[in-house]
């Protein structure tokens, strides 16, 4: 774990964002990873490129960014070779998201902008949800790409590439949407320096109207829980101490085995030896019992931190949304969060502009982001989506009111973080370092609240990534905190 691997990590994740990439707009902390590729590349570089070299980019969430790093590692299996261009790879993979608006156009327009290189003999693969979205149609548009497979495919990786080795083209894994089995590899190539991710259930069955998951990434399937602590076991001997557990709906985590509910899991994995700090995301509020809140106070390794989108604050929409539970329910579950022994930090999404929503709906939207002052709140701007229930409905609201409604969200948030953020100066915290800000000379990591911390540190040589500083919080600002090593 070095700085080295921090910054590769850097590129290979383009944001990390619970959705991806759009019209997404958050008071929370934004990476930023590999900057817009140059079109204009050296042609020496094609020439350069040796066949079994494979170039991967990232669009979208860390479910993307982990399922890329199975990818990979299968890649390395099969006797490839990661690069860092285009140009220095025979194949180039796109591995795609297609939350929101304009997403596949993205990807069309990164394939086009490289498809001269297809003439220096590189192949193209198109992965993820928008090969899932889109199929065989990416053939059409860029007949240059010779491989086209969704995520419930990915366990038939190697036969695609025995296959795409051997010449063919037009290879899809597209039709695996109904499998009950899960992508588990042994072969992983974890490129985040700090942090080790585990998928626990992969798909959704809940259907939201906006919402492509379900029909990109197929039905909901969990892994045994005996396999997830596995993984577990071994990261924490690869010299991981935080754990990032993954699902569309993590805690809708049923163990095929019966053995443990998703709380018992958290807690297992928080036991495992060198296991310091464990994240779980993204939790449906329909799925969130109140002993999940119990084992958060009861195991000390498991973080001070839930998301919960909530999506709207009006039981109109949420209705139409198809969310399948009311504010009260929701807050309810917020009102167990806040009771516990440890201060645990909320995070949610919210979606602005649904079809048909009103002013008097939005007003309370506003109102709940007023009553549970979350610490961070992703804000979305509604974006129709193909195959969805809601597509039908009529999307009513321009997109200057959607804007409008987004913006007033953001900034009353803004408000509410300042005063959240404020609450902890003076206070001493442990902070796991995630890299640094040599132009600012500050180390920058995180909190158990999942809160950035930018600090400094009289120590003359930089704290690796995933080391812990006790940090004195001299400094807030809405979205982060300052401090120094203490
Ligand atoms: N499974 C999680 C849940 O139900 O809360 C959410 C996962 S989804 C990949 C991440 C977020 O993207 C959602 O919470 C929602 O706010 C946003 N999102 C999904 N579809 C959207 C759409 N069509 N337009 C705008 N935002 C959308
Ligand atoms: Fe999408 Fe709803 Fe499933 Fe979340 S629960 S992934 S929003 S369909």
């Amino acid at each position: 774990m070095n700085l080295g691997r921090a910054v590769h990590f850097l590129k290979l994740l383009r944001t990390e964002c619970p959705g991806g990439l759009g019209s997404a707009a958050r008071t929370g902390p934004v990476w930023r990873g590999r900057e817009q590729c140059d079109a204009n590349h050296d042609i020496l570089g094609v020439v350069m490129a040796t066949d079994k070299t494979f170039y991967l980019e990232t669009f979208g969430c860390q479910m993307n960014a982990h399922d890329s790093e199975k990818v990979i590692g299968t890649l390395q299996h099969e006797g490839y070779r990661q690069v860092e261009t285009e140009e220095d790879a025979g194949l180039i993979l796109y591995n795609t998201c297609s939350i929101r608006d304009k997403a596949e156009q993205k990807v069309f327009n990164r394939l086009n902008d490289y498809k001269k290189l297809h003439k220096a003999g590189k192949r193209f693969a198109v992965l993820g949800c928008v090969a899932q979205q889109e199929g065989e149609k990416i053939f059409e548009r860029a007949p240059y790409v010779s491989l086209v497979s969704g995520s419930a495919s990915y366990r038939k990786l190697p036969d695609m590439l025995i296959r795409l080795e051997a010449g063919e083209t037009r290879i899809t894994g597209l039709d695996d949407r109904q499998t009950e089995e899960t992508f588990e590899t042994e072969f992983t190539s974890r490129q985040n320096p700090y942090r080790g991710y585990i998928t626990i259930i992969e798909g959704c069955d809940k259907f939201c109207a906006y919402c492509v998951v379900p029909y990109t990434r197929g039905k909901e399937r969990s892994r045994t829980s005996t396999s997830v602590l596995a993984e577990a076991r071994s990261i924490a001997d690869q010299g991981y101490t935080e754990i990032q557990l993954l699902g569309q709906n993590v805690n809708s985590y049923r163990d095929p085995e019966g053995k443990r509910s998703f709380a018992e899991l958290l807690a297992a994995v928080g036991e495992v030896g060198g296991i310091r700090r464990v994240r779980f995301t993204t939790s449906h509020p329909r799925d969130f019992t109140r002993d999940i809140v119990e084992v958060i106070d009861q195991v000390p390794t498991l973080c001070d931190h839930v998301h919960l989108p909530v999506q709207s604050g009006s039981a109109r929409v949420l209705k139409l949304m198809a969310r399948e539970y009311t504010p009260e329910w929701y807050l309810e579950r917020i009102s167990w969060i806040k009771a516990a022994r440890r201060p645990i930090s909320i995070s949610t999404d919210i979606i602005v502009g649904f079809p048909g929503e009103t002013q008097d709906d939005f007003i309370r939207t506003m109102d709940l982001l007023a009553q549970v002052e979350f610490d961070c709140v992703y804000g979305f701007k509604y974006s129709a989506r193909p195959n969805t229930p809601s597509l039908t409905m009529i999307d009513s609201i321009s997109e200057a009111d959607k804007s409008a409604r987004l913006q007033v969200l953001l900034d009353r948030q803004r408000e509410i973080q300042r005063i959240n953020y404020a609450k902890h100066l003076g206070q001493i915290m442990e902070v796991m370092v995630e890299g640094a800000n040599p132009a600012r000379g500050q180390i920058v990591g995180r909190s158990s609240q999942n809160k950035p911390v930018n600090f400094t540190c009289g120590q003359p040589i930089l704290p690796a990534p995933g080391s812990y500083m006790q940090v004195k919080i001299i400094g807030t600002h809405p979205n982060s905190l300052v401090g120094e090593n203490v």
